[in-house]
């Protein structure tokens, strides 16, 4: 598992779970992140913030089995995350 890497020097970690990490803007509170940790890859996206989705494994972090993931269409993550 690679470490969990700032979208930019300007935010801040505000929540770390085994899921995703969430990001809050050092200077703009309110203006959010959130980083997967299956894939890595970092939404700026506020639904997906609020959600706590990643919109490229089609996951929802709250739900650590997996059983409501969104379907990709084939489509797999490119990041190497479980489809
Ligand atoms: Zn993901
Ligand atoms: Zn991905």
């Amino acid at each position: 598992m690679r470490p969990e890497i700032p979208p930019s020097l300007d935010y801040d970690a505000i929540q770390t779970t085994d899921a995703y990490v969430l990001w809050e803007h050092r200077h703009e509170p309110g203006r959010r992140a959130i980083t997967c940790r299956r894939c890595q890859r970092t939404s700026h996206h506020p639904q997906d913030v609020q959600a706590r989705f990643c919109g490229c494994c089609g996951h929802w972090h709250d739900d650590p089995d997996g059983a409501t993931d969104a379907p990709l269409g084939g489509r797999a993550c490119p990041h190497g995350g479980v489809p």
